[in-house]
């Protein structure tokens, strides 16, 4: 309160000491999840993150701009060198009930009327940046902070769902091309790979996507191309050479130059449909060969998502609706992990 003398800004001194140790927790948690090594559940994570959140509703000068609630990911390790990437990375905001759905939907369609709604599933794996130049790839980089990522192009060149040159039979390829997507391992690679790890006497992954992202961040690309490595695209960053007016029509054109899309996206119209989709996954949901953590509603028209714009660490056209955690008893290890 204002009477308070330890207090500053209107925030007493307990608040700021609240936050700074939050804000450690979770930069130290993200560093970790990062680099594949992960020492808290997930839900454990949005958990913090969101008493944090709290925090700041009530003292919005704590918000300030290298807060975790204003942040994407984590600084970059020095093991790799740096790229800056030519468009921002961002996150996604969540909605982790229908509520939180329909609010999001208000919000937007306030704004702006919206024709169709693209579905997509939210892949549990590890976000990269690709990057073509005249139909062929010259460089990949995981997120990072959003801003600069780590440059992993030959660790990626093992991974035989990436193109290194794009199929140019039906369309010619761009002069410029970022796109993102998510590696990962799918499930069947992931047991094996547990598996071959236990023959050799070396610790196990907890999961498929700590196991892609220990796999990818391999220093030497030999150990990486031993590990089957997928890869699914989601999104355009920079181009040049090619319009874009609906992300639908861009996964078409990116699926004719050989990128790998998934063929689980849907088109919708309306926000029930959008249930409809969350619903039947939440029921399939280890029908994928990789792990889903929810589903990304995005904003089809590419006009729209310009107009709709974004917040320093998420687009304001989609969210991420998260399913509830789960729990799975690993066979191999015969213990209990969250994932
Ligand atoms: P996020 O994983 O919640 O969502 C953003 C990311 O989703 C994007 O960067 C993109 O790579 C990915 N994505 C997957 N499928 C997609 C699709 N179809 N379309 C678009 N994007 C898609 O956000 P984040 O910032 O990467 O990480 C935050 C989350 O990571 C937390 O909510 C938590 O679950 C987890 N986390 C856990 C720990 C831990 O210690 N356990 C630490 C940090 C973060």
């Amino acid at each position: 309160s204002a009477q308070d003398p330890t207090s500053v800004d209107g925030v007493p001194a307990e608040a700021r000491e609240h936050h700074a140790r939050l804000s450690q927790d979770l930069d130290d948690h993200s560093y970790r999840y990062y680099l594949g090594a992960p020492v808290i559940a997930d839900a454990e994570y949005d958990r913090l993150m969101l008493e944090l959140r709290a925090l700041e509703a009530g003292y919005p000068s704590l918000a300030t701009p290298d807060s975790p609630t204003q942040k994407v990911g984590a600084p970059i390790s020095n093991e790799f060198a740096e790229v800056v990437h030519l468009e921002r990375m961002q996150s996604l905001d969540n909605a982790f009930d229908d509520e939180q759905l329909a609010a999001w939907g208000q919000r937007v369609t306030a704004e702006v009327p919206v024709d169709a709604f693209l579905c997509e599933l939210k892949i549990d794996g590890l976000a990269v940046d690709l990057v073509y130049e005249e139909g062929r790839l010259v460089r990949a980089a995981t997120r990072g902070d959003g801003r600069v990522g780590e440059d992993i192009t030959l660790n990626i060149r093992t991974i035989g769902a990436i193109p290194l040159r794009l199929d140019e039979s039906a369309h010619p390829a761009p002069e410029l091309l970022e796109v993102r997507g998510e590696v990962f391992l799918p499930g069947k690679a992931f047991e094996e790979l547990n598996s071959r790890l236990a023959d050799e006497g070396k610790p196990p992954f907890a999961n498929p996507r700590n196991a892609a992202a220990g796999s990818l961040r391999q220093k030497d690309p030999r150990v990486t191309a031993t590990r089957p490595l997928s890869m699914l695209v989601h999104g355009v960053g920079a181009h040049s050479g090619v319009a874009v007016t609906r992300q639908s029509q861009s996964y078409d054109l990116l699926a004719a130059w050989g990128l790998p899309v998934s063929d689980r996206t849907r088109v919708v119209a309306t926000l029930d449909e959008v249930r409809d989709y969350i619903a039947y996954y939440a029921e399939h949901r280890h029908d994928p060969e990789y792990e889903i953590d929810g589903v990304v509603v995005k904003v089809d028209d590419v006009s729209v998502q310009r107009r709709l714009g974004s917040t320093s660490r998420a687009p304001r056209w989609a969210i991420a609706y998260k399913y509830p955690p789960e729990e799975v008893t690993t066979t191999l290890l015969d213990v209990k992990v969250s994932v």
